[in-house]
C-alpha cells in the first residue's frame, strides 16, 4: 500500500485526514459491499462535538441539522446535550421524533410559510430567526410572544462555500426590525450572522461582532435589551486546502468578543454543521470507466454531483480523493456517472496513472452536505446509501 500521497490537486497525506487504523477498518468494511456509499464514524462526530465545546466553553451548540440529518448522528448529538437548529417543519418532526424537547431547538430559517410557523409554534418552538418585516408579521400572528433573533448580512469573504446575500439584512435595517418585532409583541432576543461555510479566515467574525455591539447599544438606548449573539456556522472541516486549527478560531473569536463587549459577553450560540460531521464521513466509490479524450484522460466514478458531491460545483470544496495505486500522479478529469454534462467534479485531478476500472476510490471528509444533497433517482441512481463503521 502506498503512503497515501495520491492527492487530488497535489499530493496529500492520507493519514493527515484519517487515522491509519480507521482507514484500515473502512477498507475492510468496504470489501464486499456495493458502492457508492457513505461510511459514517459516529465516534468521530462525538470527538468533534467535544473538541468544539472544549474550545468554545459556555457557548450553546445548535447543530445545523441540514449538514447531516442522519438519525444516528442526531441521536449521538442529542445524547451529548446538543441543541438543534432546524430549517423546516420536516427537520422539526425529525428531531422531535428522537425525543428532543422543543426548547432545545431554534427555527433558524428566515424563509418560512405562515402555516409552518404556526405548526412549529404548536409543537412548542419559541425561538425563531428573522430578517424581514413580512416574516416578523407572520411570526407575530402565528408564534405570538416568541423570542426572535435578527440575522445580520455579513461579508462571506474567505469562505469556500459562501452563503452571503440570500440571508440577513444590513445593520441599518436591523433597528427597524427590532422595533417592529417589539411593537408586535415578539421578544427581540439577539443577533445572528453566518460568515460563510468552510470559512478559512478566523478574523471574519470580528467585524460582525463589532456591528452586533453597536446594535446592542442602540437597542438598549431605546429600552430594548438584546441578550444573545449567534455566531453561526463556518468552522472548517479538513478538506484538501488547509485551514487554521479550531484553537485559532476560538482565540480570534474570543479576542473579538472581549474587544467589542468589554463589560461582559451576552449569551452565545454557535450553529455548527460541517465542522461536526464532515470529518466523520468517507464516500467509498468505484471507477466505472477510464477513457482518453484528446490530450487528457477522464476517470468516471459511480458517484458524482447528483450522488452527493454537489459542493464540488465550481470546485468549491476539494475533497481529498484517495485510491490505492502508487503510480505517478497525472492530471485527469474526475467525473460522475450521470448523463448530465455538469456532473464533473474536478477538471484537473491528480490521480495515479495506473488507476484502473473497478478500483475503489475514497473521498475523505465527506460527512457534511452529501446525503442531503444526493438526488432521488436521477438516471435511476438511488440516493447515497449510509453505512456505519
Ligand atoms: C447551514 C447553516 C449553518 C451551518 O453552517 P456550517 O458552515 O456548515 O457550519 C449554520 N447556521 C445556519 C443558519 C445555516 O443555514
Amino acid at each position: 500500500m502506498g503512503n497515501g500521497s495520491n492527492g487530488l490537486t497535489r499530493p496529500f497525506s492520507l493519514y493527515g485526514h484519517i487515522s491509519k487504523e480507521k482507514f484500515k477498518q473502512i477498507k475492510e468494511f468496504s470489501k464486499d459491499k456495493q458502492t457508492p456509499f457513505l461510511v459514517l464514524d459516529l465516534e468521530r462526530v462525538k470527538e468533534k462535538y467535544d473538541e468544539l465545546t472544549k474550545n468554545f466553553p459556555q457557548v450553546k451548540v445548535y447543530y445545523a441539522v441540514k449538514a447531516n440529518p442522519d438519525q444516528r448522528v442526531l441521536s449521538e448529538l442529542a445524547a451529548k446535550g446538543s441543541h438543534f437548529d432546524i430549517a423546516s417543519r420536516f427537520e422539526l418532526d425529525l428531531v422531535l421524533g428522537l425525543g428532543v424537547s422543543p426548547d432545545r431547538m431554534s427555527f433558524g430559517n428566515t424563509i418560512k410559510k405562515a402555516e409552518d410557523i404556526r405548526y412549529a409554534y404548536e409543537k412548542g418552538i419559541r425561538l425563531f430567526a428573522t430578517d424581514s418585516p413580512s416574516d416578523i408579521e407572520k411570526l407575530a400572528e402565528n408564534a405570538p410572544g416568541s423570542k426572535v433573533f435578527f440575522r445580520l448580512l455579513v461579508s462571506n469573504r474567505g469562505a469556500d462555500w459562501p452563503l452571503s446575500k440570500k440571508f440577513g439584512t444590513k445593520k441599518e435595517y436591523i433597528a427597524g426590525l427590532i422595533d417592529l418585532a417589539h411593537d408586535q409583541g415578539l421578544v427581540p432576543y439577539g443577533i445572528s450572522f453566518h460568515v460563510g461555510s468552510q470559512q478559512r479566515d478566523p478574523t471574519q467574525w470580528d467585524y460582525p461582532l463589532e456591528q452586533c455591539a453597536q446594535i446592542f447599544t442602540e437597542a438598549k438606548a431605546k429600552g430594548i435589551e438584546l441578550k444573545m449573539i449567534n455566531l453561526g456556522g463556518g468552522l472548517p472541516a479538513s478538506y484538501l486546502v488547509p485551514t487554521p486549527s479550531i484553537e485559532e478560531y476560538s482565540k480570534a473569536i474570543f479576542e473579538s468578543l472581549h474587544r467589542h463587549f468589554p463589560a461582559g459577553f451576552p449569551e452565545l450560540f454557535t450553529e455548527p454543521g460541517r465542522s461536526l460531521v464532515a470529518d466523520a464521513g468517507v464516500i467509498v466509490s468505484e471507477v466505472v470507466l477510464i477513457s482518453r479524450k484528446a490530450h487528457r484522460k477522464w476517470c468516471y466514478l459511480d458517484v458524482g454531483l447528483f450522488g452527493g458531491l454537489i459542493e464540488t460545483l465550481e470546485e468549491a470544496i476539494k475533497y481529498p480523493v484517495y485510491c490505492e495505486r502508487s503510480g505517478k500522479l497525472v492530471k485527469m478529469t474526475l467525473a460522475g456517472p450521470t448523463c448530465d454534462s455538469t456532473d464533473v467534479m474536478y477538471k484537473k485531478a491528480s490521480l495515479p496513472e495506473d488507476i484502473e476500472e473497478g478500483d475503489k476510490v475514497y473521498l475523505l471528509t465527506a460527512g457534511a452536505y452529501t446525503i442531503t444533497c444526493s438526488c432521488n433517482g436521477f438516471n435511476g441512481f438511488p440516493p447515497l446509501a449510509v453505512l456505519y463503521l
